[in-house]
């Protein structure tokens, strides 16, 4: 750190992405990609716009918005396209959280939050999961704090019912709440369908899982026109050319192909039935995930343990340090292919050192 450095920041500890490690080719398992490359229309769209690379994109990507709205069933009013979905996320704690509006959200949850609280100087609270990793709604009904809840959480994979999202919702109407809703499509349901009801929700969305876009950020929230033109005036305070010419033409075509998606989600889920089974049948205790990934834990070989052997061995997983978590990994679900090397390999490590 330099002497520039602003001491509000004294204490930052930055976010850490998943490796993408350039140094050999691996079974990437863990940042929760799709396995499945973009369409060829997809990829034309995008190639049509990188011969318009001089030209500044749509600050309002109106059509993008038009089209994702529609999909989603509510007014282009009540959208709002970023740059990944971590975008929204940061407008969210900047535009919503204050001393008078701390936010709160779960002590095992996507560690993100942590961060933007931390760099936006914004104060905030965790409140423990249960010992079976599920939320316990009664402690954010009434809460009196702006509530950031992932559904499903990550890296559990646990989903709550929209019932209990909206109970949630209901009875903190002074605050916002914001459900993150990154992993909705593997079957959780989305909360999208109460933002004309309730004017206190974000609902957080991305097209970087179930709509292979990872590379290309786009992210979305839903909510009331009010909240939206909250966002928009920090959006145009920040960056007003948030999502690039290419983006907003994948994304466009990534919605005229509803029938890839619904595809696309439905092997993730078959494939998610798969490796859970298999894992199980491996000795590990997983939790109940509605995601594309799994949070597994092996009754006798350490999570970090497990993450270094499978890398040792060119497949990636994610292991966190966190002391109630760190016997698990979170692995990503592939393609059958790659969960069939994984499988290959923790047999191997098994053999190796059990
Ligand atoms: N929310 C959750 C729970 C996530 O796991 C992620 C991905 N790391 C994001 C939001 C952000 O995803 P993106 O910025 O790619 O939309």
């Amino acid at each position: 750190m330099t002497r520039f450095f602003s001491s509000k920041y004294d204490r930052l500890v930055p976010y850490t992405p998943g490796e993408q490690p350039k140094d050999a080719e691996y079974v990437k398992l863990n940042t929760n990609e799709s396995p499945f490359a973009p369409t060829e229309k997809v990829v034309a769209a995008a190639a049509r716009e990188a011969a318009r690379l001089h030209l500044y994109p749509a600050p309002e990507p109106k059509a993008l918005c038009e089209k994702f709205a529609l999909s989603v069933g509510v007014k282009p009013e009540q959208v709002i396209a970023t740059n990944g979905s971590d975008e929204i996320l940061n407008f969210a704690f900047a535009a919503f959280c204050d001393g008078s509006h701390p936010a709160v959200f779960p002590d095992i949850t996507y560690g993100f939050y942590e961060v933007f609280a931390n760099a936006l100087c914004v104060p905030y609270e965790t409140i423990p999961l249960r010992d079976d990793f599920t939320i316990s709604v009664d402690d954010y009904t009434g809460v009196g704090k702006t509530v950031f809840i992932a559904n499903p959480n990550a890296p559990t994979g646990i989903a709550l019912p929209l019932s209990d999202i909206e109970r949630i919702v209901a009875s903190n109407p002074g605050n916002v709440v914001v459900i993150d809703e990154a992993y909705v499509d593997f079957g959780a349901r989305s909360a999208s369908s109460l933002v004309s009801k309730y004017d206190n929700l974000l609902v957080t969305q991305t097209f970087s899982k179930s709509r292979s876009m990872a590379g290309a950020r786009l992210g979305f929230g839903i909510a009331s026109e009010g909240l939206i033109a909250d966002l928009n005036t920090l959006k145009y305070s920040t960056n007003p050319y948030n999502v690039n010419r290419m983006t907003q033409a994948a994304g466009a075509a990534v919605l005229d192909e509803p029938e890839v998606f619904a595809k696309n989600c439905g092997d993730i889920i078959k494939n998610r039935e798969y490796l859970s089974s298999s894992l199980e049948g491996l000795g590990f205790t997983l939790t109940p995930s509605s995601a594309n990934f799994v949070f597994a834990k092996h009754g006798a070989i350490g999570g970090e343990r497990l993450y270094k052997e499978l890398k040792a061995r060119g497949v990636l997983v994610r292991h966190f340090g966190g002391e109630r978590i760190k016997d698990f990994c979170r692995i990503t679900v592939g393609s059958r292919r790659q969960i069939d090397v994984l499988l290959e390999k923790i047999k191997e490590i098994q053999e190796a050192i059990l």
